[in-house]
C-alpha cells in the first residue's frame, strides 16, 4: 500500500485520517502544526507526539514535498521555483517580496485547458490537475526554505495568490482543502483577505467558492465586450460577461473584501483603446464594486501579440480613474528570471497540442458572430489596425 502524503489534508481531513488510526483529534492538530507551522517532514522530530503514534505513522504515511528542478533568484528579490510533478510536467511558484507584504504565487494545474490567447500556459494545453498536496507543497517548500535561509522561525509569506499555472476553479476538489490549510490557525493562519483565487470566470464554481471558502476573488476580464472576450478567454463563450458579473455580485455577499479585482492584460491594438476604457466603465461602474488591475502583457513569441505601450496603458488607466474606478497598473517583477505573470511556462509538455490548434484555427469575430478563419477578415481587422467598437472587435493576430 502506498504511503499517504499528509501534506494533502486540511485539518479536518487529517483528523479523519487520525480517527482511522484510533487517534484523537488533538493529535491531528499537533501533527498539522508540525507539518505546516514547523515544516517538519520527519515523524521522529515530533517530540510531543506519543512514540506509539510516531511509529504508527512512520509505517503508513509520509510528508513529502515536490522535487525542486530549479530555483532562480531575481535581482529584485523575486524567487521562482520550478517543481517536478512527474511525467515530464513541471509547475512554478513565485515569491514576490514587497515592503509591506510577501506574496507567493502558486499553480493549481500542470498546463491549463482554458487556452487564453495571451497566456503561455494556455498555449501549452492541459496536462493534469494538481493534487491538494502538490498545491500545498509549493507553499510548504517556499515558506520553510525561506525561514531556514533567514535562520528565523518568523512567518515569511503573508499573502498567497492562485495566479500561477492553471485555472484553480477547474481543479476545485483539490483547491478547497488547500485553501482551508492556508487559512487554518493551526496551518498557515492567513486571513481570507490575504488569499486570492484568480479565475478566468468559471461561474458555477465562483458560486461554490462563495459557499465553501470565500477568499478574495480576482477575475480575469481582459475585454469589455463578449465578442472580444470570446476570442481572448474562450471560456467566455460558455459563461459570458453578464453571467460572470452577476456571479461576482453574488460572491461579494460573502467575500472578505467589498470589491472584486478585475485583471485586464493590456494588449497592443487589441483591448487598450480609450473607447474600450469607456466601454469598461459602462460595463462596471455602478454595477459591480471593483478595482481594476491593468497588467502589462508579458510577451512570448508564439502569442503573436504585443505589450501596450506605457503611454497607452497610462491613458487607459487615467480614463478609468477619472470615472472613479480604482485602477492600478501592475509592476512587472522578476522579469530577468521569467517570473512575471503569464511567463510561468515551466516545462509542461504540449500534450494536447493546444497551441497548434490555436495557430491553425484562429477565430475571427465580425459583428458579434464567430466564424472560422476561412472567412475573409475585413481590412480594418488586420493586425495592427484593430477597430475599437464593440460591434466589430479586432481580429487577434495569428500566432
Ligand atoms: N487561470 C487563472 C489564474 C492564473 S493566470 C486566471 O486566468 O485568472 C493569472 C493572471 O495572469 C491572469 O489574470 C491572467 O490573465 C494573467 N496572464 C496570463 N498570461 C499573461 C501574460 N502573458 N501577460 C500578462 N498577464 C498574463
Ligand atoms: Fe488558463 Fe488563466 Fe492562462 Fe487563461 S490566463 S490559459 S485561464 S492560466
Amino acid at each position: 500500500m502506498d504511503a499517504v502524503n499528509l501534506l494533502g489534508f486540511d485539518l479536518q481531513g487529517l483528523a479523519a485520517y487520525c480517527d482511522q488510526l484510533g487517534e484523537k483529534r488533538f493529535r491531528a492538530t499537533q501533527l498539522f502544526r508540525w507539518i505546516h507551522q514547523k515544516g517538519a517532514s520527519d515523524f521522529s522530530q515530533m517530540s510531543d507526539l506519543a512514540k506509539s503514534l510516531r511509529d504508527k505513522l512512520a509505517g503508513r504515511a509520509h510528508i513529502a514535498g515536490l522535487p525542486v528542478i530549479s530555483e532562480h533568484v531575481s535581482a529584485d528579490g523575486t524567487i521562482k521555483w520550478l517543481f517536478d510533478v512527474g511525467q515530464g510536467n513541471a509547475v512554478e511558484a513565485v515569491f514576490i517580496p514587497e515592503d509591506d507584504r510577501a506574496t507567493l504565487c502558486i499553480s493549481s494545474q500542470a498546463g491549463c485547458a482554458v487556452g487564453c490567447r495571451f497566456c503561455s500556459t494556455g498555449h501549452q494545453g492541459f496536462s493534469r490537475n494538481l493534487d491538494t498536496w502538490e498545491i500545498l507543497a509549493q507553499l510548504w517548500h517556499a515558506e520553510h526554505s525561506l525561514r531556514q535561509r533567514r535562520g528565523s522561525d518568523e512567518r515569511v509569506i503573508s499573502n498567497v495568490v492562485m495566479m500561477g499555472m492553471g485555472e484553480p476553479l477547474q481543479n476545485y476538489g483539490a483547491l478547497v482543502p488547500a485553501l482551508r490549510a492556508m487559512l487554518d490557525d493551526h496551518g498557515y493562519g492567513l486571513s481570507r483577505r490575504r488569499v486570492t483565487v484568480s479565475t478566468s470566470g468559471v461561474v458555477p464554481m465562483i458560486d461554490r467558492l462563495r459557499e465553501d471558502v470565500p477568499v478574495a476573488l480576482a477575475v480575469s476580464l481582459h475585454a469589455p465586450t463578449d465578442p472580444l472576450r470570446d476570442q481572448l478567454v474562450p471560456l467566455n463563450r460558455k459563461y459570458p460577461i453578464a453571467e460572470l458579473l452577476d456571479s461576482c455580485n453574488r460572491y461579494l455577499e460573502a467575500a472578505p473584501r467589498d470589491f472584486i479585482t478585475f485583471e485586464y492584460c493590456m494588449l497592443d491594438g487589441v483591448n487598450d483603446s480609450p473607447e474600450q476604457a469607456r466601454e469598461l466603465i459602462r460595463l462596471l461602474k455602478g454595477k459591480v464594486p471593483c478595482k481594476i488591475n491593468l497588467i502589462p502583457f508579458n510577451p512570448f513569441p508564439a502569442s503573436g501579440l504585443k505589450r501596450s505601450s506605457h503611454e497607452r496603458v497610462k491613458a487607459f488607466a487615467d480614463i478609468l480613474i477619472q470615472s472613479g474606478i480604482v485602477t492600478t497598473v501592475r509592476k512587472t517583477r522578476g522579469d530577468d528570471i521569467d517570473a512575471a505573470c503569464g511567463q510561468l511556462a515551466g516545462e509542461v509538455q504540449d500534450r494536447t497540442r493546444a497551441h497548434l490548434r490555436m495557430v491553425r484555427a484562429p477565430v475571427v469575430v465580425h459583428r458579434g458572430a464567430a466564424t472560422s478563419a476561412g472567412a475573409a477578415p475585413s481590412a480594418s481587422s488586420a493586425p495592427g489596425t484593430a477597430p475599437t467598437t464593440s460591434s466589430q472587435p479586432p481580429t487577434i493576430p495569428r500566432s
